[in-house]
């Protein structure tokens, strides 16, 4: 049931969970655990990562008391948030313990003068960009999971999205973080009472949680940087004949001097499924289509808008800019629609979350794009590709029909043969989503001897690996 070592029985385990939390807030029974076997990706629908048990603590000392309790009968505890994740990261792949900290979200402090909130690990992100609009503050990472994914989970994955390539990922963000480790221990990182907006104080403490995935210990508190709400938004929607100008004008658009708070991508098989999706958009079906966003003043906006209209005039058949909101919504949408659409792609089929977050260094994004279509078809499977071309970050979504043994191993291959892709070209395996379970075996291959120096680290802090088991590192 747990890292190996456990010295309790399922029964005795959810017993004194239920001693601990009081019994609303411990699920045990099958149809309760069979909701925790999966999370948003591929991975967890063609498993059975079944917990013995699951908890909802909402304070420090009860997270505290159950890691404690984990650390001395050696039973595997899987951090959660929102379980949107997409790598098998907040299932319970050895059983045990999954602690649900999603009923925890309270919004703490909000501090408009020093730009900065502390929030419990369940609050949502965009309950937190709602909250904070009143005081004209925003919290820029931007994922598209935004109405679900939760801080801690946010953190836990260093998370990103549309707006990365000028707001970087959450991790820009976090100032300071309270976190249970794995014996029961409780740290706060950044500085016991700081506030300051820059530390460099000792060794960089909040930085090793960030991306760590539940693998180092519990996060049970964040203090985040937050900015300023940018006044002005406008769009420019280019249609390129050929992925390579849809490219080189993204390139073109930096060259200028003009960050963009997003750029984003559908390649022709993504413009297909919006069209079936929604027929009222009339995409122009070509090889790419590039949705611009940059924010600001209303005069920086629109002064940008009309620079990045006239750099994608150069090399696209249409280009379009918008500043009024509902144009603007209008023509978002298709960006925002792909990712229910891309399953339209092929009749009785489904996009699964398979290899879909890899990211290509930026000058090297056509050719990546090329070959991924090749893979596809040396796999007979339907891959469509969208995402952020501004940083490279291009999501790769097999279609298939995942009920047909035959097309789910082909789609595995291609999930397989995408990574190694963007370890060949100098790319990374995952952007923004995390190694979880479905990465581990990449692990070795993309960070050598640099494993070894993780795996230490791992070992140090958990020293009886009960944290978050079979993650990140293969051979657990
Ligand atoms: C439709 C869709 C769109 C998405 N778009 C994006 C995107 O644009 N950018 C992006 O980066 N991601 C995206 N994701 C992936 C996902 O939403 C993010 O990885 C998000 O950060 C996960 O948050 P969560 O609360 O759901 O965490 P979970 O999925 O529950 O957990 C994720 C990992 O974090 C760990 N964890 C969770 N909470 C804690 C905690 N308090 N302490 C320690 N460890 C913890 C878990 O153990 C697990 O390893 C998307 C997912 C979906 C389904």
């Amino acid at each position: 049931m747990a890292a190996g070592t456990a010295t309790v029985t399922a029964a005795a385990l959810v017993t004194d969970m239920v001693k601990l939390l009081g019994p609303e807030r411990v699920f045990h029974k099958d149809v309760d655990l069979k909701t925790y076997t999966y999370d948003s990706s591929f991975v967890s629908q063609i498993n059975n990562f079944t917990p013995e048990v699951v908890v909802m603590p909402t304070s420090t000392e009860e997270v505290s008391r159950i890691m404690r309790y984990a650390d001395q009968h050696g039973v595997a505890v899987t951090p959660r948030g929102a379980g949107s994740g997409q790598t098998g990261g907040s299932v319970a792949v050895r059983g045990g313990i999954v602690m649900d900290l999603s009923a925890w979200d309270d919004i703490v402090e909000v501090d408009e003068v020093n730009m900065q909130v502390v929030v419990r690990p369940g609050v949502v992100h965009a309950e937190l960009n709602n909250h904070i609009s009143s005081y004209g503050l925003y919290f820029p990472p931007d994922p598209g999971s935004s109405e679900w994914a939760t801080i801690g989970g946010m953190v836990a994955n260093n998370a990103s999205g549309l707006r990365a390539v000028k707001y970087g990922n959450t991790g820009q963000y976090v100032l300071g973080l309270e976190v249970v480790m794995p014996d029961g221990q409780v740290i706060r990182t950044g500085g016991l009472k700081s506030k300051a907006l820059k530390s460099v104080s000792g060794l960089n403490l909040t930085g090793l949680f960030l991306a760590s995935e539940g693998t180092l210990g519990v996060i049970t508190e964040v203090r985040l940087k937050v900015w300023p709400k940018p006044p002005s938004r406008a769009i420019v929607v280019a249609y390129f004949d050929r992925l390579e100008d849809a490219a080189q004008s993204v390139l073109e658009v930096f060259k200028a001097g003009i960050l963009p708070s997003g750029i984003e991508i559908l390649d022709d098989g993504a413009i297909r499924s919006v069209n079936l999706f929604k027929p009222q958009l009339k995409l122009p079906e070509v090889e790419a289509a590039i949705f611009f966003e940059v924010n600001g003043s209303k005069a920086a906006t629109e002064d940008e808008g009309r620079q990045i209209e006239e750099i994608a005039k150069r090399r696209a058949g249409s280009v379009e800019m918008a500043t009024d909101a509902k144009r603007m919504k209008e023509l978002w949408t298709g960006r925002q629609a792909i990712g229910a659409a891309s399953a339209r792609a092929k009749p009785n089929a489904a996009r699964i979350f398979a290899g879909e977050d890899v990211c290509f260094p930026m000058a090297k994004v056509p050719e990546a794009l090329r070959r991924i279509k090749e893979i596809g078809r040396e796999h007979d499977t339907m891959v469509v590709i969208y995402g952020h071309i501004g940083d490279g970050n291009m999501h790769t979504a097999p279609i298939i029909d995942p009920l047909k043994p035959e097309e789910v191993e082909a789609a595995q291959r291609v999930a397989e043969d995408i990574h190694r892709l963007a370890l060949e070209i100098g790319g990374a395996t995952t952007g923004e989503h995390g190694v979880g379970f479905v990465r581990a075996a990449f692990m070795e291959e993309e960070h050598g001897a640099a494993l070894t120096v993780m795996r230490r680290i791992k070992d140090c802090l958990d020293p009886k690996g009960i944290m978050n088991p079979g993650k990140i590192w293969a051979e657990e």
